[in-house]
């Protein structure tokens, strides 16, 4: 049925509804619109205030030992609360440590636990894409902080399962109450304990409150920035997440991040003891006081197949950029008598193990003179290669395989030896990018075992 002109009227302007503020192009007229002003307040403007306060509010020795021990209390509230426990399970934690920790993951201000664990697991899940809430992709300072301060389309945000943790007491109610945690445990209880213990009302607020919520948050902005970008990625280098110690040391140790995006259940980040990693020591240190519980770790064999399969691709890109020699199979088929009568007319040729090589130009720079590289052209110098005259080196083999120029057919001895090389290496091994791999040893004009001759010298 042909639809009337109201009706497809009704149906644009139905559509033009359901357009997401951020699938439009900022505006004179709607800049305004594409900025998230709540978060805004929460991660700059209180901060803003806070910093203003500090110039006229001295900070006494006993509040800027509070506001560090709460700095560190509550980035463990993220790091060991909301990441490894609820975001990625890695353990299981008794009730009264999961109040705890929900309790200081609320005072960091980063939003209920549930809200954080499904845009973390998304994160994993869609890491780099555009369903990932803090892809580095679309830039570091968007990673960092600009898809808060920017309003983001739920929709694109990649589907997660959160339904174990609705099934969370702690996780529900601290989702529930959520403004009235963050305002008692962000700024109520640091003033209340730098108050009531030594008068430092204001202090407590600014220093212990307001100020310390930032560098929290900061940290914690870190790893979704920093940690895609700065360091090593020793287990896998096709996503952007790094190691490296600067954003471990800033982050309670949650920068050892490319162990980690393919660890993501392992309550560790950092897997050796001289790493630092305070929130792995404190998950491994409340196990010993039977606070937690089922700390799941990968098995050190399962950590290092990664480890080599990652060395192994950069080993194939190293060699992927050297010469080898034209593989055999692409060099020209030549006759011996065509080579006789090239050598004749004044190409350097010699045949090794079947291979004509063209040394023209090595000739002025062999190592073992003229003289000796002159006797073996236009003849099979494979005996006196290979032993018959001088074992050549393995560095020796490399370099010749780079001036091959074609193969010999016929039944000589070369022929024959050749052969006999290659079924013995027949099985040839081939790197991730389908290349020979030619080990010491292995090249085709090198014979297993020295030739003696009784007219060496
Ligand atoms: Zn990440
Ligand atoms: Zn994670």
């Amino acid at each position: 049925m042909p639809m009337t002109a109201d009706a497809l009227q009704q149906l644009r302007a139905g559509a033009t509804k359901k357009v997401h503020i951020t699938d439009m192009p900022f505006t004179r007229s709607n800049w305004h619109k594409h900025i998230n002003w709540l978060n805004v307040i929460f991660i700059i403007g209180i901060h803003l205030y806070g910093c203003i306060q500090a110039i006229w509010v001295p900070l006494q020795v006993r509040t800027a030992v509070w506001a560090v021990i709460y700095y560190f209390f509550t980035g463990l509230g993220i790091t060991a609360g909301y990441h490894r426990l609820w975001a990625h399970r890695s353990y299981s934690a008794r009730l009264p440590l999961r109040i705890w920790l929900a309790a200081m993951g609320g005072g960091s201000v980063q939003g209920s636990i549930r809200w954080w664990a499904r845009d973390h697991r998304a994160h994993h899940r869609y890491t780099d894409t555009d369903k990932d809430p803090y892809s580095v992709r679309k830039g570091l300072l968007y990673s960092h902080i600009g898809w808060m301060v920017m309003r983001q389309n739920p929709k694109r945000i990649g589907r997660t399962d959160v339904s174990d943790l609705n099934e969370d007491p702690v996780v529900v109610w601290q989702h529930r109450n959520y403004l009235k945690v963050v305002f008692f445990m962000g700024l109520g209880l640091p003033m209340l304990v730098a108050g009531f213990c030594w008068g430092d009302w204001w202090g407590g607020f600014i220093y212990a409150g307001i100020l310390r919520i930032f560098f929290v948050q900061q940290a914690t902005f870190c790893v979704n920035s920093i940690a895609h970008w700065l360091g090593d990625q020793p287990f896998d280098d096709r996503n952007s997440p790094r190691d490296h110690v600067i954003t471990a040391l800033a982050t309670l140790g949650e920068g050892y991040h490319n162990f980690h995006h393919e660890f993501p259940s392992d309550y560790r980040n950092a897997i050796e003891w001289y790493q630092y990693d305070p929130t792995k020591w404190s998950i491994w240190s409340w196990k010993q006081l039977g606070l937690a519980y089922n700390l799941k770790q990968f098995r050190a064999s399962e950590i290092e197949k990664g480890r080599v399969q990652q060395l192994q691709k950069k080993i194939d890109q190293k060699r992927a950029k050297l010469d080898w020699g034209t593989p055999l199979d692409q060099l020209p088929i030549m006759e011996w008598d065509d080579y006789i009568e090239l050598v004749q007319n004044g190409r350097g040729l010699i045949v090794i193990a079947g291979v004509v090589h063209d040394v023209t130009d090595f000739v002025k720079d062999h190592p073992g003179g003229k003289a000796m590289i002159n006797s073996g052209l236009g003849k099979d110098a494979t005996a006196m290669f290979n032993g018959g005259v001088y074992y050549h080196s393995n560095a020796a083999q490399n370099l010749l395989s780079t001036m091959r120029v074609g193969i010999i057919r016929g039944g000589s001895e070369v022929e024959i030896w050749r052969r006999a090389q290659k079924e013995s290496t027949a099985q040839y091994v081939r790197d991730g990018m389908g290349q020979r791999i030619i080990r010491a040893g292995e090249q085709v004009t090198k014979l297993p075992m020295p030739i003696p001759t009784a007219d060496v010298a």
